[in-house]
């Protein structure tokens, strides 16, 4: 029999666990810098006007009903994501190479990426994915839930606060060929530093060298500098360069469709003769595997999604919004590092307004970060990094000198 005795307790998430110690905050003046989802001006959620257009349209069809969704996802939601993110005239989509399942949003896509390949990409042994340190700390799970073993790559420098270059390549040219490479799209969580064009050039060569292959997590296109092109750039570099690869796409902070799980698994094959086969065979194993995790994905974010961007207009409308979302974090990095330089806070800031996206690598010590929950009740994670979308106008003076006074 099952001796549920042995279960040990698992450590608690640590990012839910934060959130809790500031819910039990009484302190008026608390600010979550936590929290990995958009907050407004006034640190409430936002539903981008887009969305609520498009769910005001959905409710208004008397054909609307809660029947399954196919396997595979709906067909409208799949293919307006693979042009969002491979773009319209991708050669990828034109010579049908790319093929597309809706998943459980960004994390259910990146596990159905993982099992698949845990099922088909091995040699006698399972490949060893290689993710950046630090990376989103899910990462290290979902790819070990399915029994592939991991290694990480140098991504971040203490020093500059700046993306590890060298020690990145390095690794990735000592890797085993063949290995699986994790990439951040953009907006690179937790440390807001990306690759520039000219470095992502170079990731790319090493990668085509080695023979490796790239999987790329895009959870913040459009959202990261507001242009959905430029969020998408690296991603389609890749494929223009004829790589094969995979990619887990998320909606829930560009369409801010946080709790209604909408995203999207693509795999992308190599310009071939049969690539038309070789693609419809993976999308039929893509399905079995689905069908066993889910059956069949929800419906309703995926709508949302679908309406907007399958109509000109309401697409506009969602720009002008990824707009408002990216303009305000951008307004809130120049504004921290303004009123730090203005106060005189010791260290260097300009890597606040230098990393980009949801979150910055502060380089605060853990020690330091305590200190800020103590003394001043701010709330962020050990590692230093903040949510930019916690701060507005009304908090971030009040920030700026919690964080002098913790440095001092
Ligand atoms: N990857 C990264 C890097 C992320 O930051 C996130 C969201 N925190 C995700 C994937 C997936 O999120 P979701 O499952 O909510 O789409």
């Amino acid at each position: 029999a099952f001796n549920a005795d042995v279960v040990p307790q698992a450590p608690e998430d640590a990012l839910f666990g934060l959130m809790a110690a500031y819910r039990r905050d009484t302190d008026p003046k608390k600010v979550d810098l936590g929290i990995g989802a958009y907050r407004d001006n006034n640190a409430k959620p936002w539903v981008l006007p887009v969305v609520k257009k498009a769910d005001e349209l959905l409710r208004k069809d008397p054909d609307l009903n809660h029947e399954y969704l196919p396997i595979a996802g709906l067909a409208a939601f799949t293919s307006a994501s693979q042009k969002l993110i491979l773009g319209d005239e991708s050669p990828a989509i034109l010579e049908k190479r790319a093929t597309s399942v809706q998943t459980i949003s960004g994390t259910g896509a990146l596990h159905l990426g993982a099992l698949f390949l845990s099922k088909f990409y091995h040699t006698k042994e399972p490949r060893t994915v290689y993710f950046s340190d630090p990376t989103w700390p899910n990462h290290f799970q979902v790819f070990s839930n399915v029994h592939l073993p991991y290694k990480t790559y140098p991504y971040f420098k203490k020093e500059t606060k700046a993306l590890d270059f060298d020690g990145m390549i390095s690794t990735l040219e000592g890797a085993e060929p063949g290995s699986i490479i994790v990439l951040h799209a953009c907006a690179h969580n937790p440390t807001g530093v990306d690759p520039t064009q000219d470095q992502w050039k170079k990731i790319a060569d090493v990668i085509r060298e080695k023979k490796h292959f790239p999987f790329f997590d895009t959870a913040y296109q459009g959202f990261a500098s507001g242009d959905l092109a430029k969020d998408g750039w690296a991603i389609r570099y890749f494929v223009e360069q004829g790589f094969e690869l995979c990619i887990a796409q998320s909606y829930a902070k560009n369409f801010g469709l946080y709790g209604e799980r909408a995203g999207c698994f693509h795999f992308v094959t190599a310009s071939a003769a049969d690539a038309e086969s070789t693609v419809q065979r993976v999308a039929s194993q893509l399905a079995i595997l689905q069908r066993s995790e889910i059956s069949n994905p929800p419906a309703y974010g995926a709508r949302i999604a679908a309406t907007v961007l399958n109509d000109k207009e309401l697409f506009a409308d969602w720009e002008a919004d990824l707009k408002t979302m990216s303009g305000r974090i951008i307004d809130m990095r120049k504004a921290l590092r303004s009123k730090l330089e203005e106060l005189g806070t010791p260290g260097t800031w300009n890597h606040i307004t230098d990393q980009i996206g949801m979150f910055s690598y502060t380089g605060l010590s853990e020690k330091q970060v305590l200190k800020l929950r103590e003394d001043s009740h701010v709330y962020m994670t050990k590692n230093g990094r903040i949510s930019m979308a916690g701060l507005n106008t009304n908090n971030v003076e009040y920030f700026a000198k919690a964080v002098d006074k913790a440095v001092r």
